[in-house]
C-alpha cells in the first residue's frame, strides 16, 4: 500500500494543533510533514509583554520542543508555489513537496489599507521581530529625553507613544506600555511625567466588537492609568514624526499600528477564492470547494470566528478528525462547530477584563484568569512541566538586554 502524505504548511496555532492531533491517531502508512518558514512557534498573545520588558522565551517556542519524540517531520522552508493539479507545493529552498492531503495554516499579516506613509513610518505588532524592533525603539526614544550635560548635545525629547487601533492588541499594549515606559524613564533618570500614551480608535468606543457595558470599565481603567483615548478618529496619513487623523494632527516619533490584519497574501497569489474579508472561501469542513483534499485552517479561513487563537486550535483539531475519517474510508464527518471565543483582555499591569457569557470580571482576578488561559494554551502543545516553565517566563523580566532589565512599579506582568 502506498504511503499517504499529509503536509501541513504553517507551524502556528492551527498547524500545530492539527499535527499533534493527527500524530496521536497513529494512522498506519501515513507520513505527517509540517513545513514552517521559521524554526519556532510565535505566541502572539504575549507579544505586548515582549515589547514591555518580559522575556522573549515566552513568545518563542522551538518547534523541536513541541514535536519532541513525535512522529512528525519538521521542515524549515517558505512555501511559495501551490500546484493543485500535481498535488505539489514548492518552497523558496527549491524543494518540492508532494501531498495527498494539504493543510494550509499560513496565518495573517498586517494590513495597512493603503494609508499613505503608514507602512513606511509606523511600527507593527505582528511578529517577534516587529516586537523587538519596537522595544528597542522605545528605549532609544526615551534616551532622547536624557539631557547630555557633558557633551552639551541638544536633543528633542519625544516620549509620546501613539497606539492606533483600540482593539484587543491596542488595548493590551497601551495599558502595559504606559507603566513600562514610565518605569524605564525613571531608570534612565528622566522625569516619568514626560511619557504619554495616546490610544486612537476610529469607532465611537474602544474594543468595537464587544458590548459597551463590558468595555466601559476597561476604558475608565485605561484613562485612570493616564492614557489619552481619542475615539471617532480614523487615520488619514502618516509622515515622518507626524500622524494625521480626521480633524487632528499629532507629533510623534512612535506610531504603533494595531488596527488592521488580513489573511496571508500567498492565498490570493495562489488564486484561491477570497471573500470580502480577504479570507479563503471554504466548505463546511474547511476544504477548498473544488479540492476536497486541500484544507484552510486558522486565520486564513473564512469562518465566523477566524482571527482568534481558540478558533485556529479548533480548526486544526477538526481537520485532523476529518482527514482521519477520510483515510479510513468514512464519509460522515462531525459538523464544524467553532464557537465565540472567550474574551480575556489585559489592560495594564496585573489588570484584565474577562467576558464569560453574561459574567464580567475585572481587575486582578481577570488578570489571573487570563494567565491561566495562557497556561492552558501552552499545555495544549507541550507537556505540563515544559508548559509551566514557558509560562513562568511571562512573569520574568528579560535579562539578556539592558533595555528590558527594569522592574515595573506594580509587579510587572
Ligand atoms: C499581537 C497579537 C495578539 C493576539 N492576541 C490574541 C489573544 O489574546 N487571543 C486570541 O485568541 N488570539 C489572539 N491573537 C490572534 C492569534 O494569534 C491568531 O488568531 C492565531 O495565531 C492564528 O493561528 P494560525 O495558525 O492561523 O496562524 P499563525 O499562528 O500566525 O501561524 C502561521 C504560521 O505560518 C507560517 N507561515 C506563513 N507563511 C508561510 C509560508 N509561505 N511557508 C511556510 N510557513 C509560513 C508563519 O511563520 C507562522 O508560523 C493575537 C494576534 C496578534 C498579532
Amino acid at each position: 500500500m502506498n504511503e499517504k502524505r499529509i503536509v501541513i504548511v504553517g507551524g502556528g496555532v492551527a498547524g500545530i494543533a492539527a499535527a499533534l492531533r493527527l500524530e496521536k491517531k497513529h494512522l498506519p502508512n501515513v507520513k505527517i510533514v509540517l513545513v514552517n518558514d521559521k524554526p519556532h512557534f510565535e505566541y502572539h498573545s504575549a507579544l505586548y509583554r515582549l515589547v514591555t520588558g518580559s522575556s522573549p522565551l515566552e513568545v518563542c517556542i522551538p518547534l523541536r520542543n513541541i514535536f519532541f519524540k513525535k512522529n512528525i517531520e519538521i521542515v524549515e522552508d517558505r512555501i511559495i508555489e501551490l500546484h493543485k493539479e500535481s498535488k505539489t507545493i514548492v518552497g523558496s529552498s527549491g524543494s518540492q513537496y508532494h501531498y495527498d492531503y494539504l493543510l494550509l495554516g499560513l496565518g495573517s499579516e498586517t494590513n495597512y489599507f493603503n494609508i499613505p506613509g503608514l507602512k513606511e513610518f509606523s511600527f507593527g505588532m505582528k511578529s517577534i521581530t516587529e516586537a523587538i524592533r519596537l522595544k528597542r525603539h522605545i528605549s532609544e526614544t526615551l534616551l532622547t529625553c536624557k539631557i547630555d550635560f557633558t557633551n552639551k548635545v541638544e536633543q528633542i525629547c519625544d516620549a509620546n507613544f501613539v497606539v492606533i487601533g483600540a482593539g484587543a492588541t491596542g488595548v493590551e499594549l497601551a495599558g502595559q506600555l504606559i507603566a513600562y515606559a514610565r518605569a524605564l524613564a525613571e531608570e534612565y533618570g528622566i522625569d516619568p511625567t514626560l511619557v504619554s500614551v495616546e490610544l486612537i480608535e476610529g469607532a465611537p468606543k474602544i474594543l468595537p466588537a464587544l458590548p459597551k457595558e463590558f468595555t466601559d470599565p476597561i476604558e475608565l481603567h485605561l484613562r485612570a492609568l493616564g492614557i489619552n483615548i481619542f475615539l471617532n478618529r480614523s487615520i488619514e496619513r502618516e509622515e515622518v514624526e507626524e500622524v494625521f487623523l480626521k480633524d487632528m494632527e499629532m507629533k510623534a516619533r512612535t506610531v504603533i499600528w494595531t488596527a488592521g490584519v488580513r489573511a496571508n497574501v500567498m492565498y490570493e497569489a495562489w488564486g484561491l477564492p477570497i471573500d470580502k474579508r480577504g479570507k479563503v472561501e471554504v466548505d463546511e469542513h474547511l476544504r477548498l470547494k473544488d479540492e476536497p483534499t486541500v484544507f484552510i485552517i486558522g486565520d486564513g479561513a473564512a469562518t465566523k470566528f477566524s482571527g482568534w487563537a481558540q478558533s485556529a486550535t479548533y480548526d486544526g483539531n477538526h481537520v485532523a478528525d476529518i482527514i482521519d475519517e477520510m483515510i479510513r474510508g468514512g464519509t460522515h464527518f462531525s459538523p464544524y462547530r467553532s464557537t465565540m471565543p472567550i474574551n480575556a483582555i489585559p489592560a495594564g499591569p496585573k489588570w484584565a477584563a474577562v467576558l464569560l457569557g453574561p459574567v464580567r470580571i475585572y481587575g486582578r482576578l481577570g488578570w489571573w484568569l487570563r494567565r491561566i488561559a495562557d497556561l492552558r494554551a501552552f499545555s495544549e502543545i507541550l507537556p505540563l512541566r515544559k508548559a509551566l516553565k514557558i509560562w513562568r517566563n511571562g512573569n520574568s523580566i528579560c535579562e539578556t538586554c539592558s533595555i528590558c532589565s527594569v522592574e515595573l512599579p506594580h509587579e510587572h506582568a
